[in-house]
């Protein structure tokens, strides 16, 4: 590719909305551009890299034994309906008429379609099992688009569909994506961890994300170094500690809090510390009755793991009038003490580290001190309701303690049952003749995702620094001054040889200053430069490694060489 008659617009100035590094560095160096919110023009830069990211992909999916469709982008609303989800949804489903006044709406995801197009043409056990994917848009109406492709709302996704005849194939089904997630993620030469994750509005049973960690990534992953357990901070699990608090219980007394609500508010006006306050929420189960959740101090409910541990299908905070009916007090007055009997209380794992602590003593401006779980409100369901938090024990091995860090989910796998299959009778029948509805799987990869964390991953101030694989150009041959011949000849012997030779080469024929030149290329990342300039009268050329800064003088016969088998060093360490 000669860049003189390409299109590479980079820009002095990251565009003001933009917050993070892949947002900032792909727009400046000419890879996207804004259309509107959340939705981008590919430019040729960006779009060779998508197509690398897709074409890893498209290799390991065919691998691993899945088979490519496509599905349309519109999606009558039939289909949605016949799962719930036209209902459910909420307003990231972007829905609209036909002419025919027929509602459609644009693809989030496309569990509906793929078991539609199944139930169709599948009939046997025979003809299962059957793993499908396409790679193609989706739209989805996010209430806030943002970090570019991160978070946008039209966007590429590689999705992928399972069916099997029971769990067991359903498993192997399983394992086989994920272990061609790990490929794909390894030959793309990122930093990545699969994390256990919660599994959200698609829905399911069961679930992994694939994190490229990053420092800005929007994902917190809870990791133990001894065991390996990894999950997201949304799922992640604790051990209980082991009671270690030696202190002497006091006599429950009821104190005057004139309007102190909160934990910072209490503390500070009692002079407790804030891990004695035993924060109390009251939630609504499935729209039903109510329940009491109390943690100690500074940790946070998960609704989630709540939702888990009662059972249900969703919790919800209850009405100030719903709390004012219960307990008899405001919000921000309400505790456990004296309320058994009258609601159901679950206490978490650090309720039972608290001695003389503190509660609401579900009275206006009133609480308890020296509050004892156990002696002053009966302890009958203690689990594990909250938030991981770093230094917490780990939930899968003795010794271990969680850790945090931050990650990007570039791609998911649920496994999913009959969660589509039963209510849209997507049914297959068995060796006996009976017809049983397909178990199923789903599996994600965000194509524009995964290319933004590479950008997150590796970048530094000049610019930034692609993985070979996903390079959109893996060289760059940097001719100086195109009007010394000299220069210009070895530069056109070195650029034909590498493409001669299957490189991904582009030649920076402009008539630019050097400096414009250097800096153009380290912007946009090629990870091996070629820079052809005095010395070429010489026979020699300088070749650069983006990533290292390392530079070499070499004969340009030999430039091709080196460079072909620096690239396939760079490929084969991280596969
Ligand atoms: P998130 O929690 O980030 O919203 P999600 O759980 O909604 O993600 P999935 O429904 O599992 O995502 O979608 C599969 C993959 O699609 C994700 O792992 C991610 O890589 C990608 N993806 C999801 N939403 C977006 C988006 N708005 N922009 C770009 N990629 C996305
Ligand atoms: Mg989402």
């Amino acid at each position: 590719m000669r860049w003189s008659h390409y299109y590479i617009p980079t820009l002095r100035e990251a565009p003001r909305d933009a917050e993070v590094p892949s947002h900032r560095l792909l727009v400046k160096a000419g890879f996207i551009r804004k259309v509107a919110s959340g939705i981008y023009d590919g430019l040729p830069l960006g779009l060779r890299t998508i197509r690398k990211v897709e074409n890893i992909i498209r290799e390991e999916m065919n691998r691993a034994g899945a088979v490519e469709v496509s599905m349309p982008l519109t999606i009558p609303a039939d289909l949605w309906k016949e799962t719930g989800r036209w209902d459910a949804y909420g307003k990231e489903l972007l829905r609209f008429k036909d002419r025919s006044d027929r509602w459609f709406c644009l693809g989030p995801t496309h569990e509906e379609v793929v078991v539609d197009l199944v139930r169709k043409d599948v009939r046997s056990y025979r003809d299962l099992p059957l793993i499908i994917y396409q790679i193609g848009p989706k739209f989805r109406d996010e209430i806030r688009p943002r970090f570019g492709l991160m978070r946008a709302r039209e966007f590429s996704m590689k999705d992928a569909y399972s069916f099997d005849v029971d769990e067991k194939g359903l498993e192997d089904s399983y394992r086989r994506m994920f272990d061609a997630y790990v490929r794909i993620f390894k030959r793309c030469g990122l930093e990545f961890q699969p994390v256990e994750a919660e599994t959200g509005a698609i829905g399911g049973h069961f679930s992994h994300e694939f994190m490229v960690i990053a420092e800005t990534g929007e994902d917190l992953i809870m990791y133990c170094q001894k065991c390996g357990y990894a999950a997201n901070r949304e799922r992640a699990e604790r051990r209980r500690e082991n009671a270690s608090v030696h202190e002497e219980q006091r006599p429950l007394e009821k104190v005057h809090t004139p309007g102190k609500r909160t934990v910072e508010e209490v503390s500070a006006f009692l002079k407790v510390d804030k891990n004695r306050l035993l924060k109390t929420l009251i939630y609504k189960v499935d729209s039903g009755s109510l329940v009491m959740a109390v943690t100690a101090g500074l940790r946070e409910i998960n609704e989630n793991k709540l939702t888990r541990f009662l059972g249900a299908e969703r919790v919800e905070l209850a009405t100030a009038e719903e709390i004012e009916n219960l307990t008899g007090a405001p919000v921000g007055f309400a505790g456990p003490v004296n309320m058994e009997g009258k609601v159901r209380i679950v206490c978490d794992y650090s309720v039972a580290e608290v001695v003389n602590g503190v509660t609401g003593a579900n009275e206006e401006d009133h609480h308890f001190v020296n509050v004892n779980p156990g002696r002053d409100f009966a302890v009958k369901e203690l689990a594990d309701i909250a938030f991981a938090v770093s230094g917490d024990r780990c939930p899968r091995c003795e010794n271990g303690v969680l850790m945090e860090k931050r990650g990007i989910e570039v791609g998911h796998t649920f496994k999913l049952g009959t969660k589509y299959s039963e209510p849209m009778e997507c049914c297959f029948l068995d060796e006996e003749g009976n017809s049983r509805p397909m178990i199923m799987g789903c599996y994600g990869i965000g194509v524009g995702r995964t290319m933004a964390a590479a950008v997150e991953q590796n970048h530094d101030k000049d610019g930034i620094i692609w993985p070979v694989p996903l390079a959109p150009f893996e060289a760059v041959v940097i001719l100086l001054n195109p009007t010394y011949p000299a220069q210009r000849e070895v530069a056109e012997k070195v650029y034909s040889s590498l493409s001669g030779e299957g490189v991904d080469v582009i030649i920076d024929d402009r008539n630019e200053r050097p400096g414009v030149k250097f800096k153009d290329s380290d912007l946009i990342g090629f990870p091996f430069h070629v820079i052809v300039g005095r010395k070429a009268s010489e026979g020699m050329v300088e070749v650069k490694v983006r990533r290292t800064g390392e530079r070499q003088d070499i004969p340009f016969q030999e430039c091709t060489l080196r460079l072909k088998s620096m690239i396939e060093n760079e490929k084969t360490v991280r596969e």
